[in-house]
């Protein structure tokens, strides 16, 4: 019945690695094309249990690279009517409605049937979007999910969504949004095939005993790494906001993620890694220390299979 694979088409946060408008330390080394710092583009993840039918875990602005960049996902013969127009890509899953989650999308626009997954609340920022429209309802199937409620997404896989404090998208905050209570507006995925679990929570205020408990049942977690200090983006003076602020936790830090996920048996990925984080350079003290805590620091291309 096949095995559960992941691929990461992308690792970074919003922005990618490096940034078009940044030079901080570590893009800086990704724009003189030291190898100590991999670029990246922002982050998705594709899923499939017989590597016929993927599922995307989110749209990143990158897609159309990152579907070049993997195989896996090109398009093939239409095995219905002999065409030559057919994608492997028959779902997409959103966690939000965020730009870097959602813009990918209108890639993917060239009539091609997909559904297209995510929590009601997700589905109206969208809907209130008309430039989505590009998706035609007759082609694009949207389909509402229910956090806590198992469905099936592509063939052999099932997922479940589950609240993350979290908050909504950049473009729909006000003058003091509320950046850590758990809504619909940023959900994380679990993702099973048979007794195999991947969780992948891409972006995370705080991580509840509720979340615990999820993560401590899985086989693979790839967690939200977007910075390593709450004050990173201030310090380095690419930023005027916190992590949390962000609606992102800090890895480090009494309240931060290493010491909120000690002790999981499970395959420690951190994905979503803003370009400002130390630990995306190799051989850095940061990310000597995160690895000795048992975390990966993913790659664009990291295929993990369960
Ligand atoms: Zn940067």
């Amino acid at each position: 019945m096949g095995r559960l694979t992941a691929i990461v088409l992308g690792a970074a946060a919003g922005g990618g690695v490096p940034q078009w408008n940044c030079r901080c330390e570590v893009c800086q080394l990704a724009w003189s094309g030291d190898p100590r710092v991999k670029p990246r583009t922002q982050a998705s993840l594709a899923v499939s249990a017989d590597n016929e039918h993927w599922a995307l875990l989110n749209a990143s602005p990158d897609l159309r690279a990152q579907i070049a960049a993997n195989p896996d996902l090109h398009p093939h013969d239409n095995k219905r009517d002999g065409g030559k127009r057919s994608s492997p890509i028959s779902a997409v899953l959103l966690t939000g409605a965020e730009i870097d989650q959602t813009a990918g999308l209108l890639n993917l626009r060239e009539r091609s049937p997909f559904t297209l997954h995510a929590t009601a609340a997700t589905l109206a920022a969208l809907a209130d979007n008309p430039m989505f429209g590009a998706l035609a309802a007759n082609v694009v199937t949207r389909r509402a999910i229910v956090p806590g409620q198992r469905f099936a997404l592509v063939a052999g896989l099932e997922a479940e969504l589950f609240l993350v404090p979290g908050k909504v998208p950049l473009y729909l905050e006000g003058d003091d949004p509320d950046t850590a209570s758990e809504s619909a507006a940023n959900v994380g995925i679990e993702i099973s095939h048979g007794s195999s679990r991947l969780v992948y929570v891409p972006g995370a205020a705080a991580v509840t005993p509720a979340i615990r408990q999820r993560l401590d049942r899985a086989d693979v977690v790839m967690f939200d790494g977007t910075v390593l200090t709450d004050d990173e983006m201030i310090r380095t003076g690419t930023g005027t906001k916190t992590g949390r602020r962000m609606g992102h936790m800090p890895l480090d830090g009494p309240d931060g993620s290493l010491a909120a996920l000690a002790g999981l048996r499970a395959r420690r990925i951190f994905v979503h890694i803003n370009n400002t984080n130390p630990i995306l350079i190799e051989g850095s003290p940061e990310r000597m220390r995160v690895a000795a805590a048992g975390w990966e620091v993913a790659e664009d291309g990291l295929k993990v299979t369960l």
